[in-house]
């Protein structure tokens, strides 16, 4: 058996799966279950044997994480071309370093990603990671060296002791951020959720209130973490007024644009964007909106210096001739890894994820970006204008991206998230329409995500109009 026609026996499967749109494999869930959870084999199948099984037994019994019509979480189907450069890296640089051209694409892919996003590529240098949650992880060990090391404390090294010290979100922010707090040893308790506006908007005069309580109480602040683009509505905290509080405090200042850095590329809102020059970190995750396979992220931080004194493994002997030898005139490609990028993060053992984004973008180049931003907004807009415009739809959360939140409302329901609830699993039930549920302000609303270069507005008209007949026979009944 040889690549080609392995690759070759599922190609086409994987065309039907994308085109024709993922079944649903829970109405078949007994038969491959039964086909699949066995006993370890004492013998091998054999190759064709287990291609076999992969065609006809896993790829149409997967998730609908790719149908144009998933709008649940933030996901689509990664192109063609992605999963190309993903199948060639893991043969051909299945790590992503030595001197070669999958690990110089690393380097030159995270340049055309900040520039893209609207960061100082000069200034803002790059890691990539496993996903947002990593990348958040990996920005935030980057403020924390940093703060610590301002009281002359070298966290990675000493630890962080019992300084208490806060970290500043808006009530919106990604759980990730938490939980990196946890893993960085400050706590998820540190992070202060700073109260929102009418657009799910960090309030600045709420953040400078609390930085001024904590800083008088003796309390180190470690970070303020902005979103651009929140995982619930898409909403875009006030960058510039955000960044420049954090840095009047001499705070490190982190975007969170795991989902919508990106958006910056869309001229109608690219203003919401300023203030993305005062980042000390942000992250952009390629996985979603530039629709790499999932497990790429990023990580900007505008000193890679502090990023290696926060993560450095220190020296190892099993490692030492290829990281040592800077200066050296190398001979062969396995003298060096070449940018230490295992020392930025916590990851040794790494795939060369910056060829699969450099394919990515290489393939559609900014305007082509551009275009798929512009477009999946215009959905997002289309379900709003649609919503506004109809007498039992109700918008509880216009776009600032590509997500919407809305629902459906009548007089004479008496419990609206329980309508809507119920509206809701009838909707993915009985219909090919896959939104997610959030709350807005505490209501239950649905909500489409649209990242899916596939969707159409056909597709758009048709989740609403299903909303609506869903809705009104469940108020007839
Ligand atoms: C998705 C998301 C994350 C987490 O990213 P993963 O890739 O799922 O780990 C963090 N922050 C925001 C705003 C996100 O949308």
């Amino acid at each position: 058996m040889n690549y080609s026609s392995a690759l070759a026996r599922i190609a086409t499967d994987l065309d039907h799966l994308v085109e024709d749109g993922a079944t649903d494999a829970v109405a078949r869930r007994a038969a491959w279950t039964a086909a699949l959870d066995q006993p370890m084999p004492e013998e091998g199948v054999g190759a064709e044997a287990v291609l076999d099984e992969i065609a006809s037994t896993l790829i149409p019994n997967g998730s609908r994480l790719c149908d144009p019509r998933f709008w649940g979480w933030v996901v689509s189907a990664p192109g063609p071309v992605a999963v190309a450069a993903t199948a060639a890296a893991s043969v051909a640089a299945s790590q992503r370093y030595t001197i070669n051209a999958f690990n110089l694409l690393e380097e030159v892919s995270l340049t055309w990603l900040a520039d893209l996003c609207g960061l100082d590529s000069a200034r803002m240098r790059g890691v990539y990671s496993s996903g947002g949650s990593v990348a958040n992880l990996v920005a935030l060990g980057a403020a924390r060296q940093w703060a610590f090391e301002q009281r002359g404390i070298d966290p990675a090294a000493e630890g962080v002791g019992g300084t208490p010290v806060a970290i500043y979100a808006s009530e919106e922010t990604h759980h990730t951020v938490h939980r990196a707090a946890a893993v960085l040893g400050l706590g998820r308790s540190c992070v202060r959720p700073i109260p929102v506006d009418d657009q799910q908007q960090m309030r600045p005069g709420e953040l400078a209130a609390a930085l001024a309580r904590d800083v008088a109480a003796g309390v180190l602040p470690v970070a303020v973490v902005a979103n651009a683009g929140t995982t619930n509505t898409g909403a875009i905290d006030p960058l510039l007024a955000v960044g420049t509080i954090a840095h009047e405090h001499d705070v490190w200042f982190h975007i969170d644009g795991a989902y919508g850095l990106l958006g910056v590329l869309d001229d109608r809102i690219s203003h919401r964007y300023q203030g993305v020059e005062l980042a000390d970190s942000a992250i952009v995750d390629p996985h979603k909106w530039l629709s790499a396979p999932t497990g790429i992220a990023a990580t900007f931080v505008r000193d890679r210096a502090i990023l290696h004194r926060a993560f450095t493994q220190e020296p190892a002997p099993y490692l030492e001739t290829i990281f040592a030898g800077d200066g050296l005139e190398i001979q062969t490609s396995i003298e060096q890894v070449g940018i230490p990028y295992s020392e930025f993060g916590v990851e040794l053992s790494a795939p060369p994820r910056g060829s699969v984004v450099w394919s990515i973008l290489r393939e559609l180049g900014r305007s082509g970006v551009a275009d798929r931003i512009r477009k999946d907004n215009d959905h997002a807009r289309r379900v709003a204008d649609l919503s506004e415009a109809h007498p039992r739809l109700e918008l509880l959360a216009a776009p600032a991206l590509s997500i919407t939140c809305f629902r459906y409302n009548a007089s004479g329901i008496a419990d609206l998230d329980g309508f809507n609830e119920a509206l809701y699993y009838r909707l993915i039930r009985e219909t090919p329409y896959l939104p997610s549920t959030t709350r807005v302000r505490g209501a239950l609303a649905l909500r489409p995500c649209f990242i899916n270069g596939r969707t159409t507005p056909e597709h758009v008209d048709g989740m609403i109009e299903a909303v609506v007949a869903i809705g009104d026979s469940m108020l007839a009944g």
